[in-house]
């Protein structure tokens, strides 16, 4: 394949919008945000609780409609499909796994039961193919010592894996999970991790994880920031190796520029200027220059102190 291929990406949201009426409050949970995400990657979305992180999840899913934009996932238009082709986007196209067990799970079924149930559901393989099949999960997740334990008899982490395997059961090419580790303590929810980070390297599961948690974020090598229903930054994380051989882990932290040109300023550079309401942009030469507004920091206005707003990385680097 030339680098010129255009692969069509697996996630694909554009100015997505979702508002939220009741009564007469409107609530923008989406407000314009971009998300690519190609087919084989692994990403992590984050953001702190109401930043939109469930309704965007929801709108892959199928769940939710949104109000405006574009969002295709796995070749489906979002906000464009029947109930038909609903159920069979949901049935085979997308695995998913939820914050709280209870949702992943039949608390009745046993572990191994809970999966054969999803192939069964999905008219997937019968008899002695479907229990090998089970069994083949239950290994992939390392969870066979739990095969025949309803979910109360199990732990947390082993439950969360029990769910990875019935969301891929039906070989879907993408996952997508809303805080699965949520509910875990830190090593549990390592393991539940290394899994998806495992099945996403040997199986090319295009995966994609929204949480608030950012421990998370670095055990992923992309991920998204989400601010106010906009996704505001982006860390790309690689290994270089020097000169003499060692390798170094690089993190490098990216503003989103969305179509039309909008993007959001950190809180730290915004504040630190007092930049708001009106700002003095200026093309220079190789950057974006971002001043206060006049009227707005009069101290500020010499043109001394400024934000650069650069094209390529933000100037200070892991924002951990
Ligand atoms: P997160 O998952 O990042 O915590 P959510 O996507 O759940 O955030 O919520 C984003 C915003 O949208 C919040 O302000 C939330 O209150 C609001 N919201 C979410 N779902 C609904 C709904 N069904 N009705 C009204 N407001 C909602
Ligand atoms: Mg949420």
């Amino acid at each position: 394949m030339t680098a010129s291929t255009a692969t069509t990406p697996d996630i694909d949201c554009v100015d997505l919008v979702r508002i939220f009426r009741t009564k007469d409050v409107e609530v923008q949970a989406l407000q314009g945000l971009t998300l690519r995400v190609n087919s084989g990657e692994m990403v992590a979305v984050v953001g702190a609780s109401g930043s939109g992180k469930s309704t965007l999840l929801n709108v892959l899913s199928g769940l939710d409609r949104p109000s405006a934009g574009r969002a295709m996932v796995a070749g489906h238009d979002m906000l464009d499909m029947g109930r038909a082709e609903r159920v069979r986007f949901q049935r085979s196209s997308v695995g998913f796994v939820w914050q709280q067990t209870s949702r992943n799970l039949l608390p009745f079924l046993t572990a191994a039961e809970n999966i054969a149930a999803v192939l069964a559901i999905a008219r997937g393989p019968k008899g002695d193919a479907r229990a090998k099949r089970v069994d083949e999960l239950l290994d992939l997740l390392e969870v066979g010592d739990v095969r025949d334990r309803m979910t109360a008899e199990m732990s947390g982490g082993q439950q969360q894996r029990v769910a990875i395997a019935v969301a891929i059961a039906n070989d879907p090419s993408m996952l997508l999970a809303d805080e699965p580790t949520g509910e875990l303590d830190e090593a549990t929810s390592e393991q539940v991790l290394a899994a998806m980070r495992r099945i996403n390297e040997e199986r090319g599961l295009t995966t994609l994880i929204v949480t608030h948690d950012a421990t998370v974020a670095a055990q992923v090598r992309r991920t998204v920031q989400i601010r106010d229903g906009r996704t505001s930054t982006e860390v790309v994380r690689s290994t270089r190796i020097d000169d003499f051989g060692d390798e170094h882990a690089i993190a490098e932290e990216f503003a989103v520029l969305d179509r039309v040109g909008r993007m959001q300023l950190p809180a730290t550079f915004t504040e630190s200027l007092g930049l708001r309401d009106r700002v003095r942009l200026t093309l220079e030469t190789d950057h974006v220059s971002v001043r206060p507004g006049i009227g707005e920091s009069p101290e500020q206005n010499e043109g001394t102190d400024r934000v650069d707003a650069p094209a390529a990385p933000i100037p200070n680097g892991d924002p951990s």
